[in-house]
């Protein structure tokens, strides 16, 4: 019989599956804290749960998804890049930056993704399978674990599209912000989509107040749908509309990201047309400067950057704008470099 994983259950669930067995529902309370509070990885840690159900547990559950395979440690900044392995044998990456105080970690929510868009590395691999909440929460409690520095924020900027593991990605969320999990604060959380447009819209209901991000990636339809195919389906005014409905309803800004390719979207004319397009948005503008692949796309040059960046800055005071560097360059940590591999 295959064992009863309980990483990823959520009190409720913990709750009715130990009235199931038998036991009371505040049992389920208990294991809910010593897995996603203290991170305990072995049932014998559960100390104030009784000898038998423990071996009940141990006989009968997992509580452990992930495998750590290696760590990588930038050398320019304190970045750290982690490989887990999957009971299936798959590998995802995670990882962990640290900017004075704030600690962010950026996960996966999916092996691979789907969408193919024509700049990024996970796209390459295509699409393997979802995460599951137990193996999204694994993450987070590996890094905690690993680092002493308390994490401060968490982005769903990895591997994968989160919006494709909707019920996962949010099931995760709910237990990082848990007061008896992780405690994080929902603006602490932020979930970055390509624009599914449903899912957007399923998100603005939401009862938690999640941060949302959008990468945008260009100012014109024809030229996204070049790099991000997805813009066939959903296109840049949908998205800037569910943008502006999510800040509006949520009373929290949306965030757009716009990673800047040499070339492809980053002339003044793209400038000018992108800041006509979020005109009157409220919302955070974050210019990505491509981390170059080993695909055919490059960076711009710093003079482009800034001269891209400052014609959207001209108009500071209807968006905020800023140039995320990505960190952990020397290892491959950046955005859209990662792709599981091993070295
Ligand atoms: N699929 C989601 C979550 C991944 S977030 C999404 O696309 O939003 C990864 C972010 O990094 C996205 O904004 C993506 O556009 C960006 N990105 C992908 N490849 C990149 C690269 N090589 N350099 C910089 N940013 C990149």
């Amino acid at each position: 019989m295959d064992k009863i994983c309980l990483k990823g259950m959520n009190g409720d669930e913990l709750q009715s599956w130990c009235l199931k067995e038998g036991e009371s529902n505040y049992r389920g309370q208990q294991i809910f804290e010593w897995m996603y509070r203290h991170g305990i990885s072995s049932f014998d840690d559960m100390l104030n749960v009784n000898k038998p159900f423990r071996e009940f547990l141990r006989k009968n559950c997992i509580i452990q998804t992930l495998e750590m395979q290696n760590i990588y440690i930038s050398k320019i900044d304190k970045s750290t890049k982690i490989i887990f392995r999957t009971t299936d044998n798959q590998f995802i990456e995670t990882i962990s930056m640290i900017y004075g105080y704030r600690h962010t970690v950026c996960i996966s929510s999916q092996v691979g993704c789907s969408l193919n868009c024509s700049f990024c590395e996970t796209g390459r691999m295509g699409l393997k399978r979802n995460l599951s909440t137990g193996e999204i929460v694994d993450q987070l409690i590996f890094v905690r674990g690993h680092n002493k520095q308390p994490i401060t924020n968490v982005v769903f900027m990895g591997m994968g599209e989160p919006f494709h593991n909707y019920d996962n990605v949010i099931s995760a969320a709910d237990i990082f912000h848990s007061p008896r999990g992780f405690n994080l604060a929902a603006t602490r959380i932020t979930i970055s989509t390509v624009g599914i447009l449903p899912k957007i819209q399923q998100f603005i209901k939401e009862k938690q107040r999640y941060k949302l991000a959008i990468s945008l990636n260009a100012a014109d339809d024809s030229s996204r749908t070049q790099i991000m195919p997805v813009n066939e389906k959903w296109s840049i005014v949908d998205l800037i509309k569910a943008g502006k409905e999510y800040s509006n309803m949520k009373k929290r800004q949306v965030m757009f990201e716009y990673v800047l390719i040499k070339g492809v979207n980053d002339s003044k004319d793209d400038a000018h047309k992108l800041a006509h397009l979020l005109q009157g948005i409220p919302c955070k503008l974050n210019i990505i400067p491509y981390n170059e692949t080993e695909g055919i796309f490059r960076r711009p040059d710093e003079k482009t950057i800034f001269q891209f960046s400052e014609i959207l800055h001209n108009r500071r005071d209807e968006y905020r704008v800023l140039i995320r560097w990505s960190k952990g360059q020397d290892i491959n940590a950046g955005c859209g470099q990662l792709a599981g591999k091993q070295a």
